[in-house]
């Protein structure tokens, strides 16, 4: 079964989605403060709601009470300093006193369910497990609310959140959908007072679920991959995130420094020296390259200039070669003009590179192309410098 959170983890690190679902290492949990608000947000909206739904709701007194138990209960055992639980206790009294003073009486719409768990397939017959906050319906729409506590706003860019919303949509409506038309996503950013209303058109939810699928897909591939014996079939992505990553200490791009290493011939300290040397090296060779290149432009120049061919030193010589060489402007023009000459299939070449991209991402199995095309690996070192 798969979930949002799932598929955020493997978009952010396919090895970080490996070791957290397949190899099942669970990571200790970090308590923080910005976790406790969010949870006590999430637990009192879950009671004021519950107690909307029967018709009996509570002043913001009386919520603001349930809070205070559920969120000094939540601290109680923790080291964090009091000033500070003060701000978070303070922050959750401004986002709970907007929030209610803006949707009381709370009459315009009926509560369908609070923290709804809920499984739906994918066309390609995967099941993915949703969690809607909240479920409205007003007259024949349904409501999906996803309550937010971050201190910033998404970028225009950043359409995670509106994904997850689209992604339930589609979901929730397999198990509502006959007795509603229409599905409205809310994402509510208590920080902001701000909601955000979610296009959930069919055209949204058709190119969603269609990412989402073949999302799905990949990951079964390489679970496969990894299930005949591929161990690279999981590869690290690194990004800043990297900073954040609880198995930075069992990564292959960290651990030769931060975590254990046995059986090395070789110490650390011998290894990190040969590591230093290898990259002072290649900087030299590349300053050397760009010299080089500088050099040549003059020797071309004069040469050219003087219509030489061979150039002399004292000690050594260089023969000037010139070759014509073509860039291909127009690619679709030139295939046509090739394909009017009959030599379009002489000039086609096979990309390797994108052969090599749809092997590594199963839209071909390597396994038709076996006696056809031979695996090998490429080692390549990239230096820079340390963090
Ligand atoms: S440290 Fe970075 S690259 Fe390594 S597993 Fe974590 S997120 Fe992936």
């Amino acid at each position: 079964m798969y979930s949002f959170s799932q598929v955020q983890t493997y978009l952010k690190c396919p090895l970080q989605y490996k070791y957290k679902y397949i190899d099942e290492i669970i990571p200790p949990r970090e308590e923080s403060l910005e976790l406790i608000l969010g949870k006590s947000v999430h637990q009192t909206l879950e009671f004021l709601y519950q107690q909307v739904s029967i018709f009996q709701v509570p002043g913001l007194d009386t919520v603001v009470k349930e809070f205070d138990q559920k969120f000094n209960s939540l601290v109680a055992n923790t080291s964090f300093e009091d000033d500070k639980i003060w701000i978070f206790k303070n922050r959750w009294r401004i986002y709970i006193t907007n929030h209610y003073q803006r949707n009381h009486p709370f009459e315009w719409f009926k509560v369908l369910s609070t923290e709804e768990f809920f499984n739906f397939k994918l066309p390609n017959a995967h099941t993915f497990r949703g969690y809607i906050d909240r479920l409205d319906k007003n007259g024949n729409t349904l409501i999906i609310n996803d309550y937010k506590t971050n201190k910033s706003l998404p970028t225009d860019e950043d359409q995670m959140y509106d994904e997850q919303i689209i992604l339930y949509s589609y979901g929730i409506l397999q198990k509502y959908g006959e007795q509603f038309d229409k599905v409205v996503g809310k994402l509510e950013y208590l920080h902001f007072d701000y909601i955000k209303e979610v296009d959930v058109s069919p055209n949204a939810l058709e190119q969603v679920v269609k990412k989402y699928t073949d999302i799905v897909d990949e990951i079964e591939h390489k679970k496969t991959l990894f299930r005949q014996g591929d161990e690279n079939a999981f590869e690290p992505k690194e990004s800043s995130l990297c900073r954040f990553c609880p198995y930075k200490e069992i990564c292959p791009l960290f651990a030769h420094w931060m975590g254990k290493v046995s059986g090395e011939e070789l110490g650390k300290e011998s290894i990190a020296a040969i590591v230093d040397e290898y990259v002072a090296n290649a900087n030299k060779i590349k300053e050397l390259k760009n010299h080089n290149d500088q050099l040549k432009k003059i020797l071309v120049e004069y040469a050219s200039k003087n219509k030489f061919l061979r150039l002399f030193g004292k000690q050594y010589q260089i023969k000037i070669h010139t070759r014509k060489d073509f860039k291909i402007v127009d690619k679709d023009w030139l295939k046509s003009v090739l394909e009017k000459l009959d030599l379009l299939s002489e000039a086609l070449e096979i990309d390797r590179y994108k052969v090599a991209k749809m092997i590594k991402s199963g839209k071909v199995d390597l396994k038709l192309l076996k006696d056809i095309v031979e695996e090998s690996e490429v080692v390549t070192l990239r230096g820079g410098e340390r963090e």
